[in-house]
């Protein structure tokens, strides 16, 4: 499995360069939302999952291409896992920022950083995404369902509250909200508790706009989400986005489009790229199409060929037809 993917042309980041640090899926959570279609590796153990030195000589491989680079709004790390547990980030990130002018991103379930070390390791990171579901014990555990070794809520409440003192950059605290499960009164009720303790520069609302790791995962209504939105802005007068759901038929993120066409690459080739896409997230047709710069006609032929050969199936979420990895797939890091 590569660790560099995209770049994705994210809504809140802008034109972002993925870097993935684990095997996936490895996580001290297992989120009934996830959009990674296989159980968890569960650990709480940092450790260098992938070489440090792979993924740096995957980023200076891409470093070469200056007017790719020069494209890119953001370096993103992430993980189809939790990448705090990889101990190699803080370097990683401190040779993105050695190397180059771009702010670097982490995406993180925010778990770990109740930990001095991940904390570090995070400092020279200009934007921090940690999320928060819920911050009600229940909620939390019904929706991100946390390894038994994984720390309790109150200590990852403040592990973020103390991060966001600690750093200079920018903190927005992602909350993804599952039908019924941590949308109750109460539940947002604890979330402006614990915002007002994290003291975020923004708050991000999401709900599951993708085929979910459990089918009974739903997302809320546009409606409801302008609801939650509104509640929350009543405790917290920073801005507080709504990321999906905002209206009930929000398009996929999607990406800028590879450079060049694939024609002259082999029709093996295309499918590896795309299985590398679709093991970190569902896709559209159209969402493939536009990242792998593929017209719609060649992009579904593809699909079609790839779905019948049995390496994609197919989910219809939302009214949508996506594609993802069947559950149970290896990669070249298993
Ligand atoms: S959504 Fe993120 S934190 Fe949750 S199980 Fe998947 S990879 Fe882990």
């Amino acid at each position: 499995m590569k660790h560099l993917f995209g770049p994705v042309n994210s809504r809140r980041l802008g034109l972002s360069q993925g870097i993935d640090l684990l095997p996936p899926k490895t996580c001290n959570f297992n989120c009934i939302y996830c959009e990674i279609n296989k159980a968890p590796q569960l650990s709480c153990e940092r450790g260098e999952h992938v070489p440090t030195a792979v993924i740096i000589a995957e980023i200076d491989g891409l470093l070469k291409d200056e007017a790719r680079v020069r494209d890119l709004d953001v370096f993103t790390i992430t993980a189809s896992g939790e990448p705090t547990l990889h101990t190699g980030i803080g370097t990683i990130i401190r040779h993105i920022k050695k190397k180059t002018d771009k702010p670097v991103a982490i995406l993180t379930n925010g778990s770990q950083l109740y930990l001095k070390e991940v904390r570090q390791d995070l400092q020279a990171a200009d934007i921090v995404i940690p999320s928060l579901d819920g911050a009600r014990p229940e909620s939390f555990r019904k929706v991100n369902r946390p390894a038994k070794c994984s720390a309790d809520l109150e200590t990852i409440i403040k592990g973020i509250a103390d991060f966001s003192r600690e750093f200079a950059g920018e903190i927005w605290l992602e909350i993804l909200l599952v039908d019924n499960i941590n949308d109750t009164p109460e539940d947002i009720a604890a979330l402006q508790n614990a915002i007002s303790r994290i003291r975020p520069n923004r708050v991000q609302l999401n709900t599951v706009a993708r085929p979910p790791f459990e089918s009974f995962a739903r997302p809320l209504t546009g409606k409801r989400m302008e609801e939650v939105k509104r509640e929350i802005e009543k405790g917290y007068d920073g801005p507080v986005d709504i990321l999906a759901g905002s209206k009930d038929n929000e398009p996929c993120e999607s990406g800028k489009g590879r450079e060049g066409s694939l024609e002259s690459i082999t029709p093996n080739k295309v499918e590896d790229e795309i299985i590398e896409m679709l093991l970190r997230r569902p896709c559209t047709a159209t969402d493939i199409a536009a990242t792998m710069n593929l017209d719609a006609e060649r992009a579904s032929e593809i699909l079609k060929s790839m779905e019948r050969g049995g390496s994609l199936t197919v989910k219809i979420h939302g009214g949508k037809k996506y594609y993802r990895v069947p559950a149970g797939q290896k990669t070249g890091d298993e």
